[in-house]
């Protein structure tokens, strides 16, 4: 391996701007046919102010600078070439006229100028100390050349690592859409369709031309078609989650089974929707099972309320009966009870039942919701008082409104035997009220009180968020309490703190 050869100073021939200041136009001539030749572009200026024009204009390899010159002299002229961030660096060199003073000398260089030359000046010099700070500016032009090739390249690099990055995220998105078995589709974000996987394909028997656009609505139920249009487009338009239920033609076998559809928008960094991604998930069967288990459950209470009405009047009769011994008396008084409590849940079935299949029919008439509470905490009172808790009730309204009387006692009656059931014998208050948009009937104890995690899902169908076997119940009342106060185009709300007590508020509007 040969050694290295040490760097060498080569002067390129890259045409350089120099800045010659002088107020005398002899010297200014003198020293610009030094100069001239094919490396330099001689620019001269007559005094400090037009060499501060000259260097607003562009910028120089090196500036030769008169210091004695009249208004302003090359040291004051340095001090402000110094002071501006454009020319700072830039090299000066100072022509002095022999036995120049040495104490301005040393101000120069405290300047920061960076070389002297006594006049009457030395041609050959002159162009030497000239052409190493040429060559110094057009290394340092070169270096600022190449860091910005540089970063140009490293900007391509960037972009070509993005690009490769988003297309490995198109690539894995379309590999999980094409994995799952739902039909996976998206659309522009004017909710046009784009993409669906495979398996849109192969249940539809449509191919993805066809599917395009608004194409695949054709594997709809014509029935469901136009409420799954009306819905989508109402989504895109908001740019809100879609949620929509429709029936789509399975083409192996022609049947036109449920499906759940779910889209939600995809943004860009600035939140405008770039496209939609959605599913369809064929849930036939559960929607079969849960017909099957709602069929049943009609029946089943439709068989047992029948036997319980039978045996409520057996009871009835014997309490009514004279001369019944006291021990036995209490006995029926409790067996009485527990029927009652019986015949609640067999209704709650039955209620149930009725809400799934939309049969939750009301009677509304003129009531004053006050003399209806205040009648349920009557019908209730023994049995709080079983199970040791006072019940107090309170009005300060006795607004009325146009409501179903069974059902407004049937919320009542949930409200406070779970008050009951979970207040831990503590009293209870039942209080009516009003304000100028709403009656309201609230129910509070306390008791053991509702976690936050649980206060949304106990108003859904058999939750419970208790798992205590002691407190007996099916998680049905609070939904069909809230149906019923929906129903009534009402309100019903709760606040709860655990081992405090809850309180639940019924608004229905005047
Ligand atoms: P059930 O009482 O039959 O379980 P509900 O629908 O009436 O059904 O109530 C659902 C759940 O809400 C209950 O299981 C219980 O966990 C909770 N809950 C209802 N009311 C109260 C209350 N007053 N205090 C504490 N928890 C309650």
């Amino acid at each position: 391996m040969s050694p290295e050869a040490p760097p060498r100073f080569e002067p390129s021939s890259e045409k350089v701007d120099v800045l010659l200041v002088d107020d005398r136009p002899e010297d200014l001539i003198a020293m610009t046919t030094i100069l001239e030749g094919p490396l330099y572009t001689i620019v001269t200026a007559r005094s400090g102010s037009e060499a501060l024009k000259r260097l607003l204009e562009q910028d120089f390899a090196v500036i030769l600078v008169d210091v004695l010159m009249p208004t302003m002299d090359g040291f004051e002229l340095a001090g402000m070439i110094k002071k501006r961030e454009r020319s700072r660096d830039t090299p000066l060199i100072f022509l002095t006229a022999a036995g120049s003073d040495v104490g301005r000398i040393y101000q120069g260089y405290a300047l920061g100028a960076v070389d002297y030359l006594p006049k009457p000046v030395d041609p050959d010099v002159v162009r030497a100390k000239v052409a190493i700070f040429a060559e110094l500016f057009r290394r340092a032009k070169r270096l600022e050349q190449q860091a910005k090739a540089l970063r140009e390249a490293e900007r391509r690099e960037r972009d070509l690592q993005i690009t490769e990055l988003k297309l490995a995220a198109e690539r894995r998105f379309t590999n999980l859409a094409e994995a799952i078995p739902q039909i996976v589709w998206t659309t522009n974000p004017q909710g046009a369709l784009q993409y669906a996987n495979r398996r849109f394909v192969e249940y539809t028997g449509m191919d993805l031309e066809a599917a395009q656009g608004e194409g695949w609505l054709a594997a709809v139920h014509p029935d469901d078609a136009v409420q799954c249009f009306t819905c989508w487009r109402e989504a895109v338009a908001k740019g809100v989650l879609y949620e929509g239920e429709f029936r789509l033609r399975r083409m192996s076998d022609g049947a036109y089974r449920w499906h759940i559809s779910r889209a939600v928008p995809e943004r860009n960094a600035e939140g405008q929707i770039v496209a939609w991604l959605g599913t369809h998930t064929d849930f036939e069967d559960l929607k079969q099972a849960i017909r099957a288990r709602d069929e049943f459950l009609s029946i089943a209470s439709h068989e047992l309320r029948t036997p319980l009405t039978a045996l409520k009047l057996r009871l009835q009769a014997l309490l009514y009966a004279k001369g019944l011994e006291e021990k036995l008396e209490k006995k029926l008084e409790s067996a009485a009870r527990q029927t009652q409590r019986l015949e609640r849940l067999i209704d709650n079935l039955l209620d149930i039942s009725r809400i799934t299949t939309g049969h939750l029919e009301l009677e509304p008439e003129e009531l004053e919701l006050a003399e209806v509470a205040h009648e349920v905490v009557e019908r209730l009172r023994d049995e709080a008082t079983s199970v040791g808790s006072q019940v107090q009730f309170e009005a300060t309204s006795r607004a009325g409104g146009c409501w179903d009387r069974l059902r407004i006692e049937q919320v009542v009656t949930n409200l406070l035997t779970n008050a009951m059931k979970y207040g831990e014998g503590k009293p209870v208050v039942v209080r009516v009220s009003e304000d100028e948009r709403a009656v309201e009937i609230s129910v509070r104890d306390r008791g053991m009180g509702i976690a936050d995690v649980d206060l949304e899902r106990i108003f859904h169908q058999f939750e419970r968020a208790t798992n205590r076997r002691t407190a007996g119940g099916l998680g049905m009342g609070l939904y069909i309490t809230r149906q019923i106060v929906e129903a009534h185009q009402g309100q019903i709300e709760v606040e709860s703190k655990v081992g405090e007590g809850s309180v639940f508020r019924v608004r229905l509007p005047k």
